[in-house]
């Protein structure tokens, strides 16, 4: 496999091959070529996509020793144009070069290992072996690996038997014993690695950490690097501005300023709360003062089933008293009578045959109507039924 040109020359585009064999296997085609550009899924790294042709590539796998090109179309046989994918092949080279630099800088800074590596179309993740990692380690380990990436250090590819290998400051013990490719960022880290990478860690461009959190004992840190760092930073630049607008405030007071405005929103809460208590007092007492007899019927403004039942309490706290509270399609029940009514009952026999959906206890229930029709009804009824009361 190394002398495949994905290996030789990673920023390879375009490479003209011959079809050494070409089968239809279910609804795609398999295909072998003379050489290739196209990176098989291994090592972390996922395949590349791209066009043999008018193909497309749709996956790329190594078996018996042969790289295979999953495409969706027939390939003619003879020479053919391969074209790669390469915002996918880069992002891919970005982020594999820039996990060499973080694990080496958790490795060599604090001792933590690299157990896991995900390079994901989203996101991408190691997992490093301690169970947790401060803030300002992150931030320092962060500015560590940019500090490398300033420097554009130079990232040599190269091979060596297993005596050679041994001699090296490995970070992980390689797979194999013999033509083992080693990835080494001169002075940070050497690498038994079958991926591509970088030539140098300027290319990278940027590293940030974007979130780090709990894993199997483990830490897994989220992280981003060149293009993808940089359309985050656009995105999220975006997001401070626009909010920095709404808010009239200079970013530094952002963060200050929306705490005051949630903590003002709170207070604003419990304060309307509290007026709609007091106003629900003085409607409750006008309705008991001006009602005939023991039932209270009173359709609210709002369609709120809170503000319903609020007002249903404060009614049954003046005394004894059956109150049908109506509030948009629903109707709220309650009562402080010294009888056997129970309203939950009530909505049962009375509101489900006319298709309300509801139910409750003895003292307060409520009932919702998709049909005002229906609603009207049930209002006409209980009209006449609360005469009794
Ligand atoms: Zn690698």
């Amino acid at each position: 496999m190394l002398h495949h040109r994905y290996y030789t020359d990673p920023f390879l585009t375009q490479l003209s091959a011959e079809v050494v064999d070409a089968r239809p296997m279910g609804d795609t085609y398999h295909v072998v070529l003379t050489d290739t550009i196209f990176y098989p899924t291994g090592g972390g790294q996922p395949h590349d996509t791209g066009w043999i042709d008018a193909a497309n590539v749709l996956d790329v796998f190594e078996e018996g020793g042969q790289v295979i090109h999953v495409v969706d179309k027939p390939v003619p046989p003879g020479p053919v144009t391969l074209r790669l994918n390469w915002e996918r092949r880069f992002y891919h080279m970005q982020h594999h070069t820039g996990q060499h630099l973080l694990s080496a800088v958790f490795a060599n800074e604090y001792g933590w290992a690299t157990a896991g590596f995900h390079l994901g179309e989203n996101y991408t993740t190691i997992d490093i072996t301690t169970p947790h990692a401060e803030e300002h380690v992150l931030a320092q380990v962060e500015q560590a690996v940019n500090g490398a990436i300033y420097k554009d250090l130079p990232i040599k590819v190269y091979t060596a038997e297993r005596e050679e290998a041994a001699a090296l400051p490995l970070r992980k013990m390689p797979t194999v014993d013999t033509g083992i490719r080693i990835v080494e960022i001169l002075g940070y880290d050497y690498s038994p690695c079958g991926g591509t990478h970088l030539e140098s860690t300027g290319q990278i461009g940027l590293l940030k950490i974007i979130k780090a959190e709990k894993y199997k004992g483990m830490t897994r840190v989220y992280f981003l690097c060149g293009e993808r760092a940089f359309a985050d930073y656009s995105l999220k630049h975006k997001l401070v501005q626009d909010l920095s607008n709404t808010f009239s405030t200079a970013v530094p007071e952002l963060a200050a300023k929306v705490q005051g405005e949630v903590d003002l929103r709170r207070g604003l809460e419990a304060e309307v709360q509290n007026l709609q208590n007091r106003v629900f007092h003085y409607v409750a007492k006008e309705l008991t003062a001006k009602a005939r007899g023991k039932f209270i019927h009173h359709v609210l403004e709002s369609d709120s089933v809170d503000e319903a039942q609020s007002l249903a309490r404060h009614i049954t706290a003046q005394g004894e008293y059956f109150a049908a509270i109506e509030a948009g399609s629903r109707v709220v029940l309650a009562h402080s009578l010294e009888n056997e009514l129970h309203v939950g009952k009530l909505v049962q026999e009375y509101a489900r045959p006319l298709g309300g959906k509801g139910g409750g206890s003895p003292q307060m229930a409520q009932v919702f109507f998709n049909d005002p029709d229906n609603l009207r009804k049930f209002r006409l009824f209980l009209q006449d039924y609360g005469e009794q009361f």
